[in-house]
């Protein structure tokens, strides 16, 4: 059939234990039928992969579901309709869905909001894989975390974990936004560099580098941590639990040190802290706050608009690469928000 069309994507081959290898993944192909009545045919463009993905290649029950073996997994990805038959969606409009991991993806009208789909108007200055970062997922998860769980007042001192990433980075410079002084955690220099000279925090030290995190945070929070942006867990938690302020709250976006443990990791030893300080400390799905996107799309387009907001991102060229983009993000190598280009 000569307008068949055929979608590179990648599949769960076997689940990982520990650290995941290209050998849980298959690069396959699959061959899309025609475009019928009221669907329509989706190219993506690039795709994201996250540290949440992790947990979807174990076989566990959880706030997600895992991913299946032998089926294409799937995240955010944007891209444009190369086909339409559907009147309320045209050829050349770009769309953001759930649907990463493949080139191509036909969907009928029923099945849009399942798979997440939203028609976007890019912004020609902005990237269109900004989608997957500050003005997507990421961007949110930090508007959510800081705002609504983090309850974040104007002038705070405020801590982040894994700064340079893409949750992290948004994090530090919405909270300079709001006047905080902020201090951030990365993985090599470059990074910290970076969250000083160009993202503009008060000050960033290498978690590599420093042997003693809990006299770095004293030296660095004279009167205690107002809020604590937790993005990785362990030795960082524990010296943020001794450090925080009465009263202060622990945003518990991510424990990303964690994700490849292959047995669990005792700790943190210093849970009285919590009692002795009157501390909050509590989890959110950023899913589960939807209802904020409207108004953190509107606060953010401001914010980049005004030059206030930075991003950095590292990007992957091609689908195969995808599997590699997902396994280096535990390994530090992405600086900003990893995404794949898929075209
Ligand atoms: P990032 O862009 O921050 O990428 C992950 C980064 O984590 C790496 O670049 C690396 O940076 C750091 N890292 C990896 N392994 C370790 C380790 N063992 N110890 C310390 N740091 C490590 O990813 P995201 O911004 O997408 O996600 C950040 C966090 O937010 C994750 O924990 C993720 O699970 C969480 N998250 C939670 C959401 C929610 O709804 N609760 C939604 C989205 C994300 P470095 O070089 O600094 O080591």
């Amino acid at each position: 059939m000569a307008n068949m069309v055929k979608s590179t994507e990648i599949r769960l081959k076997s689940r990982p234990t520990g650290y995941p290898t290209m050998d849980n993944f298959e690069i396959a192909s699959a061959e899309l039928p025609e475009v019928k009545e009221g669907q329509i045919l989706v190219q993506n463009l690039y795709m994201s992969v996250d540290p949440y993905m992790r947990g979807r290649m174990n076989n566990q029950e959880s706030y997600i579901e895992p991913f299946k073996i032998g089926e294409p997994l799937n995240g955010d990805a944007v891209g444009v309709v190369v086909k339409s038959k559907n009147s309320d969606i045209k050829e050349g409009d770009y769309v953001t869905s759930l649907l990463g991991f493949r080139e191509y993806f036909i969907l009928d009208q029923s099945n849009f909001k399942p798979a997440g789909l939203e028609v976007i108007k890019p912004n020609k200055d902005i990237d269109l894989s900004a989608y997957l970062s500050v003005l997507g997922m990421p961007g949110f998860t930090a508007y959510v975390g800081l705002f609504e769980i983090g309850a974040l007042q104007e002038g705070e001192d405020v801590f982040v974990s894994a700064a340079a990433g893409a949750v992290g980075s948004t994090a530090c410079q919405i909270a300079k936004i709001k006047n905080c002084y902020v201090v951030g955690t990365a993985g090599s220099n470059e990074k910290v560099d970076w969250l000083i000279n160009e993202a503009k925090i008060d000050n960033a030290f290498n978690y590599k580098e420093v042997s003693n995190y809990n006299s770095k945070l004293r030296e660095l929070f004279n009167n205690g941590i107002d809020v604590y942006y937790e993005n990785v867990g362990g030795k960082l938690l524990e010296a943020a639990l001794n450090n925080m302020d009465t009263y202060g709250r622990m945003v518990m976006c991510g424990l990303i040190s964690q994700y490849n443990n292959t047995k669990p990791e005792p700790g943190p030893y210093n849970l009285f802290k919590i009692i002795e300080k009157r501390i909050s400390m509590r989890g959110f799905i950023v899913f589960d706050h939807i209802k904020l996107k409207p108004q953190f799309r509107k606060d953010m387009q401001e914010w980049i608009k005004a030059g206030r907001i930075k991003w950095k991102q590292t990007v992957y060229e091609g689908i195969n690469k995808a599997p590699q983009a997902l396994i280096d993000l535990f390994y530090g190598k992405n600086f900003g928000k990893m995404v794949v280009k898929l075209a």
